[in-house]
């Protein structure tokens, strides 16, 4: 399928300056994404089959770590998985704005500074609605959790560690989610919670793998909020003028 082929400059851009940090890509996840997307959007074509032998000579790497970096590319939906045989897989290559839609839309109508990154450890993030937009924004428009996408009107805040276990208004430990999710996690810890909708099969078992993992990562202040002084890159790239946010 032939489609119209994108501006190869501003992609580069959005890759390094917006994917890769906001995605938490590794090295491999990059280099396996580029090649990816080298040989199928940059050619016009939204669709590509592809070997992992192939993926692996083209970005150097053994043929296990390209498919890691293939599963985590799925995972995190940068990658849309139409076929899977002994002939190959043929996946469909998201641009990096089709990844990331909600987020720029979000980072587009932000104010310019918000918070210092030295006292972004101490800030209570349900203090103001920039806070909290952050944090939602951080989480790219889907339940941390379950992650379905969400809408503005269904989203709300959740306490991974509860109020009752001492947990914080960090930004280590508030997380963007549904409000479905909200009311049933209750006074749950979030790793029970996160196999309670596996055993409910609203979770992969590689879903829940990436879920624990993004778990210990937000615990771990790895996962930053996208306010511009402290994670997010200064400036956004351009965006059309009709997806902007008043
Ligand atoms: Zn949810």
């Amino acid at each position: 399928m032939k489609t119209k082929k994108p501006n190869a400059e501003l992609v580069w851009k959005q890759v390094d300056d917006l994917l890769v940090p906001r995605l938490r890509m590794d090295v491999s996840d990059r280099a396996a994404y580029c090649y990816l997307l080298r040989h199928s959007r940059l050619e016009g074509k939204l669709v590509l089959r592809f070997s992992m032998p192939w993926l692996a000579r083209g970005i150097c790497l053994s043929t296990s770590a390209a498919r890691r970096a293939v599963r985590r590319l799925i995972e995190q939906k940068a990658l849309r998985l139409v076929e899977c045989s002994t002939a190959g897989r043929v996946a469909e290559v998201l641009l990096p704005e089709e990844i990331l839609a909600d987020h720029l839309k979000e980072m587009a109508s932000r104010p310019a500074s918000v918070v210092p990154r030295a006292s972004l450890e101490e800030e209570d993030f349900l203090r103001t609605k920039i806070l909290r937009e952050a944090i939602h924004a951080r989480e790219g428009g889907r339940c941390f959790y379950c992650l379905k996408r969400l809408a503005a009107s269904s989203r709300c805040l959740d306490h991974a560690v509860p109020r009752s276990q001492w947990g914080t208004n960090s930004y280590r430990n508030l997380v963007s989610c549904c409000l479905e999710c909200n009311a049933q996690k209750g006074q749950c810890r979030a790793e029970d919670f996160f196999r309670s909708l596996f055993r409910d099969r609203k979770l992969t078992e590689s879903e829940l793998a990436g879920r624990l993992r993004a778990l210990d990562a937000l615990a771990a202040g790895k996962l930053l909020p996208p306010l511009p002084s402290a994670a997010a890159p200064p400036k956004t790239p351009a965006l059309p003028a009709s997806s902007r946010r008043a």
